[in-house]
């Protein structure tokens, strides 16, 4: 756990959220300010800042938080319909909070590119 970091505390309970889904690696909760009816953030327990900090161990660790993606899509129904997942890395893509999380988002038109 990194002092101050907002998701290590929402991962140990230290601040609420709605949490979805949890496992002993993986915590997910609704995203705070959605984007899209369905946006859910699923993260690791461990400290990661960004992607760029991630190792070859960790594999397993990111298919993990890929496969949680797609089966939380798929509960609520957005399998067939589809659905986006992002790793914003760095603040030039729009990272706002230093350890790493999945966006997944779903239930309405996902325009491409992104802006
Ligand atoms: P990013 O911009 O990729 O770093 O994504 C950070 C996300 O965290 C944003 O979509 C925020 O709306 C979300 N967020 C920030 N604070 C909270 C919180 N306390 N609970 C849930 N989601 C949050
Ligand atoms: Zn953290």
């Amino acid at each position: 756990m990194a002092d101050d970091c907002l998701f290590c505390k929402i991962a140990g309970g230290e601040i609420p959220a709605k949490i979805v889904y949890r496992d002993d690696e993986v915590v997910a909760f609704e995203d705070i300010n959605p984007q899209a009816p369905c946006h859910v953030l699923i993260v690791p327990y461990r400290h990661i800042p960004t992607l760029n900090d991630a190792e070859a161990g960790d594999d397993a660790l990111l298919g993990r938080l890929v496969l949680r993606a797609a089966r939380i899509a798929a509960e609520r129904g957005h399998a067939a319909d589809g659905y986006r997942t992002v790793f914003n890395c760095n603040r030039g893509a729009g990272q706002t909070v230093f350890h790493i999380h999945l966006h997944l988002l779903a239930g309405r038109n996902l325009n491409w590119p992104p802006g």
